[in-house]
């Protein structure tokens, strides 16, 4: 069953503009033919009447569902959850995905929920481009599975998992080798000009973490790149993040800090990171996400919380309302779908994620 048209995305108007907002470094602007620049406030703006349909006239199904990864994430092998199809204030299908992951309290629970429930009653937010650049995701697999698995998807820029799981493998040094190998076979297949991230889950001390990412560093150079853009959640603790970000020059990403607490102001009083990685299920939605984007004015990265389609095109939709920061989004996750809840997964295409109709086969 078909969700909505890419048109649905059209940008119909201007408004909101509004000069003054700090825009992060290497923004690249509107390169995006066709499409306004609301600004800011238009981003947020809600399809007309969406805010004023109440939930209880809205008929909802609900559809379980189970897709398998092809390569193993987080340490699953598996993705659960329940689709569910709403209306959208134009009487058209309106897909939610909840799919919390099985460690997750009541409290991220309810915030996936109420993410679920705004796509499901089609109030996610209105587009300001076509597309979004997307970056590869290399989970913990071989140098030459993962330089392999950035030339399949055309992406110019990539994040590597690294540092761990260390419950399989307590030896940290091994683990730092297999990290270095890998970062030096994706910056090669990378190429010049291309950007590498790595993520690191919060697995490392902060005693660890600066050698690691000098190390780490050192091979990204070696694959021919300038270096990492910036590393995501290098230490697990906001204390750390913050501790870490004054001895080291390359930026760093929260992730975890803000996902697992939705606490961003302790993130931003311990002035922790440099950018701030999004995940619109964990976080409540789209519209949560982008009001962290206006009150921060920090670079975003949208990520999403390894979904099916259904819960990735909810993502696509937070990346696609916000200004271009310069920097890719982590939206790359289709690639470890081996099966899915639509006929047609959503994937990058030369490094780029564009929304399309979904046939949902769940
Ligand atoms: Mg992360």
């Amino acid at each position: 069953m078909a969700c909505r048209s890419p048109d649905w995305f059209a940008v119909s108007g201007q408004e909101g503009a509004r000069g003054g907002k700090r825009r992060p470094a290497g923004a690249s602007g509107d390169s995006q033919a066709g499409l306004v620049q609301p600004g800011w406030a238009g981003a947020y703006r809600l399809r007309e009447a969406a805010t004023l349909r109440p939930l209880y006239a809205v008929p909802m199904e609900f559809r379980p569902f189970s897709v398998t990864l092809s390569k193993r994430f987080r340490g699953l092998t598996e993705r659960t959850g329940v689709l569910i199809r709403g209306t959208g204030p134009d009487g058209e299908d309106a897909w939610g995905e909840y799919s919390p992951f099985a460690d997750y309290n009541a409290e991220q629970r309810n915030r996936w929920w109420m993410a679920a429930m705004e796509a499901a009653t089609g109030r996610l937010p209105v587009a300001v481009r076509h597309f979004v650049e997307t970056a590869a995701i290399i989970p913990d697999i071989s140098p030459d599975a993962a330089a392999a698995f950035v030339r399949e998807f055309g992406c110019r820029t990539a994040k590597v998992k690294v540092g761990g799981p260390r419950g399989a493998d307590p030896d940290s040094r091994a683990t730092l080798r297999a990290d270095v190998e890998r970062v030096e076979a994706v910056a090669s297949a990378l190429g010049p000009g291309g950007r590498l991230r790595v993520d690191a889950n919060g697995s490392w001390t902060l005693a660890e973490a600066g050698a690691a990412i000098k190390a780490i560093e050192a091979a990204a150079r070696a694959g021919g790149l300038a270096g990492i853009e910036y590393v995501e959640q290098p230490c697990a603790s906001i204390g750390d993040l913050a501790a870490l970000r004054r001895r080291i020059g390359v930026p760093i990403a929260a992730d975890e800090s803000l996902r697992l607490t939705g606490d961003v102001d302790a993130v931003l009083r311990a002035e922790a990171a440099d950018i701030l990685v999004l995940k619109p299920s964990p976080l409540g939605g789209a519209h949560a996400c982008l009001a962290i984007a206006e009150r921060t004015g920090l670079p975003i990265v949208i990520s999403s919380a390894m979904e099916s389609s259904v819960g990735l095109a909810s993502a696509l939709a937070t990346a696609l309302a916000l200004p271009d920061a310069g920097l890719a989004h982590g939206l790359g996750t289709g690639t470890l779908l081996a099966t899915d809840t639509v006929a047609d997964t959503l994937v990058p295409v030369d490094g780029r994620l564009t929304p399309k109709a979904l046939s949902v086969t769940a």
